[in-house]
């Protein structure tokens, strides 16, 4: 990979900060935007806005047509076998409280049980804890051990007749822990249960098939993986979607409205009430060739080493400690330098061109495991080079020096 040309691809990239080069450590929160996003966005608003799949006129179909072939794009890049198993959302959070709500109301009763992780984003948490209230049912959790891997024997302990659905992060936004999603869902699947997988942090950097996964439903977020805000995916098995209650009800997802009753439309529709995102679909679909493009496996490839530099150069920072030291591990490091708050490693390092992010990272149970309540993450993309890595522990060096 040509580092150097991929770098001219993001404007934001030779932004200043403080009259230095910017340094962004902060992917894992949202990543920056090419061009080529950037010129679908302005296009789309500038040459093609026009509501969908409900104009006959030009512009609407057009931008219909645009839509349509953006969700071929995300089945094609996620391998699902129909664009009907592709929602749009606003983002994985509302994913996951689609899939909580619809596959809750439909499947879920007193004393059932949802299997989580203890590693897991709050927004994989709390709308399982809600359902659960509503219910009146028992959220489960599955430990880890001191490097950040789940503990499989625990998990597969933890799956009763009573479970209904196993909710489980493919990639830590704290840790980096790429989970064994593939077992776990084999395993839940054995007992005839179905798997919720939040790819959130794996989209950016892996390969996903979510048919050789055999996930039931997977979620991601187009702005973690250089699209743009506010657009998310949920992927959902079709025999599940057509089974599920609606999320919301409105425009779009209705097939007649009588006040007596009313039916619902046909998948994806049932789960997209009201006016989509169609020019941030368009946008996304742009991401996805980028990264494409440049290849997954490249990706992948040129992170982990990066990953790997960057772990030794700042484990040799005397007092620096490392969470999430798991065999397989996708690219953030997440640590604590000494008896300095993380906060002021944050704040301090932002003075120095440096953008990371600081805190419990929506990961507060996990704080809690790991005996903290909060670390620096710094969370890498194809983008970042070795030289950036250097500029980081050089500002650490000064950091640890001051105090
Ligand atoms: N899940 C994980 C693992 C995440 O890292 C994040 C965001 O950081 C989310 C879910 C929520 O994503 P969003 O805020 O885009 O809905």
């Amino acid at each position: 990979m040509d580092i150097n040309k991929i770098r001219e691809d993001f404007p934001i990239l030779s932004e200043q900060v403080y009259n230095r080069p910017l340094v962004y450590f902060d992917n894992a929160a949202t990543t920056q935007k090419p061009w080529p996003v950037i010129h679908c966005l302005e296009e789309g608003y500038r040459r093609h806005n026009a509501n969908v799949h409900r104009g006959i006129h030009f512009l609407s179909q057009t931008a219909t047509e645009a839509h349509e072939a953006a969700r071929a794009r995300v089945r094609d890049f996620l391998h699902a076998a129909s664009a009907e198993e592709i929602v749009f959302t606003r983002g994985t959070t509302e994913s996951v409280n689609l899939v909580a709500f619809s596959f809750g109301e439909t499947f879920c009763r007193e004393g059932d049980e949802i299997v989580v992780t203890v590693m897991e984003h709050h927004s994989n948490i709390v709308p399982w804890q809600m359902l659960c209230e509503r219910r009146k049912m028992h959220l489960k959790v599955v430990p880890m051990n001191d490097r950040g891997e789940l503990l499989l024997e625990e998990y597969e302990k933890l799956l009763t007749p009573r479970t209904r659905l196993v909710a489980v992060a493919h990639v830590s936004n704290v840790l980096g822990t790429v989970n064994p999603v593939g077992e776990m869902i084999a395993a839940a699947h054995r007992r005839g249960i179905p798997v919720f997988v939040d790819g959130a942090q794996a989209v950016p950097h892996l390969k996903v098939d979510v048919q050789a996964l055999d996930a039931d439903f997977y979620a991601f977020s187009a702005h973690k993986v250089y699209g743009p805000t506010g657009l998310g995916v949920l992927y959902g098995k079709k025999r599940w979607l057509e089974q599920m209650q609606p999320y919301q009800g409105g425009g779009e997802m209705i097939d007649q409205v009588r006040f007596e009753k009313t039916t619902y439309n046909a998948l994806p529709y049932k789960f997209e009430a009201g006016t989509p995102d169609f020019i941030g679909t368009t946008a996304l679909a742009a991401a996805l060739d980028f990264v494409e493009t440049l290849g997954m496996d490249c990706i992948a490839e040129y992170e982990s080493q990066l990953l790997h530099y960057t772990e030794e150069r700042l484990s040799a920072l005397p007092g620096l400690k490392i969470y999430g030291q798991a065999a397989h591990k996708s690219a953030v490091v997440s640590f604590r330098m000494g008896d300095i708050h993380p906060y002021d490693t944050g704040l301090l390092l932002d003075k120095l061109g440096v953008a990371v992010r600081t805190g419990h990272h929506c990961a507060q149970p996990l704080m809690e495991r790991l005996g903290i309540d909060s670390c620096v993450r710094a969370s890498l993309s194809f983008y970042n080079t070795r030289e950036e890595t250097d500029i980081l522990c050089a500002a650490l060096e000064r950091i640890r020096k001051m105090f």
